[in-house]
């Protein structure tokens, strides 16, 4: 399998479009796209991250979750979304009727930004292509945007995310809703103010489910 993606690899800096992994097998497919991954330089956050985050969950979800970057814990382990922000995602994909495992978690960049800046847009242009490619491979029902990095860099836009959370966007033909990242949730300290937001977030994820029962 190393040889074959080198040889992918090497078609792709040439330009020579021709080679095609199966489109009949998201498994391989997925497998070849974390391998590319697991030695991406494409960006300078390679230099800084301790382990490539490319992303996990089902080869056939009916929701993807896009988060902006790996934070530290997600950074230590290779995995995403295990910190505390992860830890609340849990529980409303849990509410949902889902599993991590049932569904698939992602990021806008696979590498961890130093003290979890904004993601750069040169850092941002050298890493969508992996996303929109497993977007590609698991082609879900819905997209759940995860924040402002994940909606505006996936659609190359400059919306505030409180004004349009909840609101029904199109990614290609798929159906697209943003809402909240879960730290922002974490980081609101008035009670009111942290029960409204995720009763906001939770009528947002009802809306996605409706998506996903009646298409
Ligand atoms: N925050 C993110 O945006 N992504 C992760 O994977 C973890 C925290
Ligand atoms: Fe490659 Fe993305 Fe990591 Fe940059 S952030 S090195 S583009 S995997």
């Amino acid at each position: 399998m190393k040889d074959f993606v080198e040889v992918l690899n090497m078609y792709n800096e040439f330009g020579a479009g021709f080679l095609e992994v199966d489109r009949s097998d998201p498994v391989s497919e997925i497998h070849v796209l974390n391998l590319e991954i697991s030695k991406c330089k494409k960006c300078p956050l390679y230099k800084s991250k301790k382990n490539y985050v490319p992303g996990e969950g089902s080869i056939n979800p009916d929701i993807i979750f896009i988060g902006e970057g790996p934070g530290e814990t997600e950074d230590q382990f290779g995995k995403p979304f295990i910190g505390k922000a992860g830890q609340l995602l849990e529980k409303i994909i849990k509410k949902m009727g889902y599993t991590r495992e049932t569904v698939f978690i992602g990021n806008i960049v696979k590498c961890r930004p130093p003290n979890n800046r904004d993601p750069l847009k040169s850092e941002v242009d050298a890493c969508i292509p992996y996303l929109k490619r497993q977007l590609a491979i698991l082609n879900p029902k819905v997209i759940v945007c995860l924040g402002r990095v994940a909606l505006n860099n996936l659609l190359n836009e400059n919306y505030a995310i409180s004004r349009v959370r909840g609101n029904l966007f199109k990614y290609g033909d798929i159906p697209l809703i943003p809402t909240y990242h879960p730290s922002y949730i974490l980081h609101k300290r008035d009670r009111n103010e942290i029960s409204k937001v995720k009763w906001e977030m939770w009528s947002d994820m009802e809306k996605v489910l409706k998506i996903v029962h009646e298409g």
